[in-house]
């Protein structure tokens, strides 16, 4: 570990004492938002004199928000309270959209549009479940427990390393198991649905799951558990990279599989709804890959390249029953059961959940049966 991350991990028990120190009647509010690019969170903490009973009780506030060069204040406007698991009770985590002064969704926030999507269509009782992947980096900018140059271990070893897949166990195949488990008690605290972790196929890579959520709640808790994240890593000293592709000449990258069931697909004979949604989906593959990453395709361009044999083809949509390298899975449980839902493999790690689970609605749900649906647009590389 380099010297820069050692002091800046230095003695974290040394927090303990300041968080002990007795509490009084006031509780500290953290502001948690999506910042400009769509792709990282922001947060700041204020005082309130009582503790909130919900979100009504937490006030507006504002933030500077850059636009090209210059500084413009925005409203942050709470939507969805948690319990903060860092500095424990009374105090929260508020997640918060932006808007600008004539309170019109700024940028990145795409929280408006989906829960009115989400209204649209909430007799289906929507669930979603998303699976975010993550790799932990080191403040030298190497992999965690990669060393300065090369691989884990030999050569040879970093092979068996890689293919071994996801759920390893041991030493020599898996680190950062302490930030896995921290993040997921921290969820389980604030409130966060959070409901299992697993290491993934690079040493340093992860996954958490989140779900099943309804509606609006998916994008809100999965935005929250990120946040989360960020900041159990701030504490280890290490950095979460939702990158898609987070180490450039390797094989290994991340995603965000995002589980989907309506009510009808969840009760008996479901099956059949859940296929009639995979064949409109299979109608719009391009519409649906433009806002699976946050640069329109390009991420995924690099990451579904179907070559490790758990990504499917960026240029063809494809489908299958228990079978992982395609665009939409159906898990063999739920085909043996005739009911349950499904997975849309192709989103991104870095993916905002609020446009995913907008589109599969959209898409699935509402709109036209994508019989006369020709316009689907592929996308070129650049
Ligand atoms: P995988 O086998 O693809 O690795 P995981 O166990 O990692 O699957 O994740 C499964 C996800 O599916 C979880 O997020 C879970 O909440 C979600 N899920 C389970 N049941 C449903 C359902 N009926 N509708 C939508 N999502 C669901
Ligand atoms: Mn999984
Ligand atoms: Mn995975
Ligand atoms: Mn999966």
């Amino acid at each position: 570990m380099s010297v820069l991350s050692e002091s800046l991990c230095l003695h974290k028990t040394v927090k303990k004492h300041y968080l002990s120190l007795a509490k009084d009647a006031e509780c500290l509010v953290t502001y948690v938002w999506i910042d400009k690019t769509g792709e990282s969170v922001l947060s700041k903490t204020k005082t309130l004199n009582k503790e909130p009973a919900g979100i009504k009780d937490i006030p507006e506030w504002s933030a500077g928000w850059m636009i090209d060069g210059y500084s413009i204040e925005v409203t942050l406007v709470p939507v969805r309270m948690f319990r903060d698991p860092f500095t424990l009770d009374p105090n929260k985590l508020v997640l918060c959209e932006v808007f600008d002064s004539s309170y019109e969704p700024i940028g990145s926030n795409q929280h408006s549009k989906c829960a009115q999507v989400m209204e649209e269509v909430k007799e289906f009782q929507p669930w979603f479940g998303m699976e975010q992947e993550y790799t932990l980096f080191g403040l030298d900018g190497n992999p965690l427990g990669w060393p300065p140059q090369g691989y884990p271990f030999t050569r040879g070893m970093f092979f068996i390393v890689l293919f071994s897949g996801s759920c390893a166990v041991g030493i020599n195949k898996v680190y950062g198991r302490d930030i896995s488990i921290c993040h997921y008690k921290a969820c389980l605290y604030a409130g966060v649905k959070i409901c299992g972790t697993n290491a993934e196929s690079l040493p340093s890579q992860w996954e958490f799951q989140v779900g099943p959520c309804e509606g609006i709640e998916m994008g809100d808790h999965l935005w929250m558990a990120r946040y989360i994240l960020h900041h159990v890593c701030e504490d280890f000293g290490v950095v979460a990279s939702l990158d898609a592709k987070p180490i450039k000449d390797q094989n290994g990258t991340s995603g965000c599989h995002t589980n989907f069931s309506t009510k009808k697909m969840r009760s008996e004979g479901g099956l059949q709804f859940i296929k009639e949604a995979i064949r409109r989906l299979g109608k719009r593959h391009f519409q649906h890959l433009r806002v699976y990453d946050p640069h329109g395709g390009a991420d995924n361009m690099s990451r579904l390249t179907s070559s490790q044999g758990s990504t499917s083809s960026f240029n063809d949509f494809s489908t299958a029953t228990a079978c992982r390298n395609v665009s939409v899975r159906i898990p063999g449980h739920v085909s043996q059961n005739g009911r349950g839902y499904f997975e849309d493999r192709r989103p991104a790690a870095n993916c905002d959940p609020y446009m995913v689970t907008r589109a599969l609605v959209e898409t699935c749900l509402l709109g036209s049966t994508g019989e006369d649906d020709d316009d689907d647009e592929k996308i070129m590389a650049p």
